[in-house]
């Protein structure tokens, strides 16, 4: 079969590999289409340190169900579905407190294990989720980027009515603003392209600032009557951003950090204290599938508007190098099989 192959970084072509077969305990599944995501091209520079060589890339993997274990209740061939792509070990200390995105021996397809841009994927049963009928398939992988912006959303413990700054309108930054419209919070995006606020805009975000031309302070500072915002999404890993988080969020504020920073960043912590902050990591997701699935079939969440365009198996290892190349081009690009 078919697979999109990393032979080691910047080496990126279509391999003919042995047909996969159903593993114990797993589903086969056909895979119709597969996300480009951050962390593949991530994989293809080398700089992203989890990944080993030679891997087949891709988490964001849907498709249809060919083949499933004999005791099997849930799934039966044909079902059209999404793999959640963190497997976790359900011993260590984290996933005995149900907080298996962060499990201590976590494998990741496409990163530590291989990823499901191939033919056929065959995948933990427990970890495979029905598809919704309507959404079509170029753009069920985005699910996977929203429980990414959900998970973030969640462990700052936005509320309705806050006031929520997302610093980085990427694919993640774009999601969690989405997100928040949808249970009532009101989104500030911050970014320093005028064009992804002009997309913030127009799906229905209300606040947007590029802290390059104005000062992001002061307007946040007048957008909450003085408050400042009660939550911060750090999703870009800019460390300006990272360090603004901190003068945008109010006193007993919260602040998530989704963003992967490339270095260590020195930060006041005096005013953690100070402000009494909340900081918390994210880190993929838990459980979040089901229902990251049904916003985008009642179209709560518009994922289309951040797809660049959609590319044919054929094209994606010439497609991940171009992004690579000219990240600026792209906001979300997925294949179809
Ligand atoms: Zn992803
Ligand atoms: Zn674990």
């Amino acid at each position: 079969m078919k697979s999109v192959c990393l032979k080691q970084p910047g080496d990126i072509s279509l391999v003919e590999i042995p047909e996969q077969k159903r593993e114990k305990d797993q589903i086969l599944i056909k895979v119709r289409s597969a996300g480009i995501c951050g962390s593949d091209i991530g994989a293809y520079k080398g700089v992203n340190p989890l990944v080993s060589y030679p891997r087949i890339i891709g988490h964001e993997i849907a498709g249809e169900v060919v083949e499933v274990p004999d005791d099997e209740v849930e799934f039966m061939p044909g079902d059209r579905v999404i793999i959640e792509p963190y497997v976790y070990c359900g011993k260590c200390y984290p996933c005995s407190i149900g907080h298996t995105n962060c499990c201590e021996n976590l494998t990741v397809r496409g990163v530590h294990i291989e990823g499901g841009m191939a033919e056929f994927i065959s995948h933990p049963r427990h970890l495979v989720h029905k598809v919704p009928a309507g959404i079509p398939w170029n753009l069920v992988p985005m699910a996977e980027p929203l429980v990414i912006a959900m998970h973030a959303i969640k462990q700052s413990e936005t509320k309705a009515g806050q006031h929520v700054v997302v610093t980085g309108a990427g694919q993640i930054g774009l999601l969690a603003a989405q997100y928040a419209l949808t249970f009532g919070a009101i989104p500030i995006v911050v970014d320093p392209v005028d064009e992804r606020l002009a997309l913030a805009r127009s799906l229905g975000v209300a606040h947007t600032i590029n802290p390059t031309s104005s000062d992001a302070v002061a307007e946040i500072h007048s957008i909450t009557q003085g408050r400042m915002a009660e939550v911060v999404i750090e999703a870009s890993g800019d460390a300006r951003a990272i360090r603004g988080a901190i003068d945008y969020v109010s006193y007993a504020g919260h602040i998530s950090l989704v963003g992967w920073p490339k270095a260590d960043i020195p930060l006041p912590t005096a005013l953690f204290t100070k402000k009494e902050l909340t900081v918390r990591g994210s880190r993929n997701s838990v459980g979040q599938f089901p229902e990251s699935l049904q916003l985008i079939a009642e179209g709560k969440v518009n994922v289309a508007a951040l797809l660049t365009k959609t590319v044919s198996l054929d094209e994606t290892p010439a497609t991940v190098a171009d992004i690579a190349a000219h990240p600026e081009r792209y906001l979300k690009v997925t294949c179809v099989l």
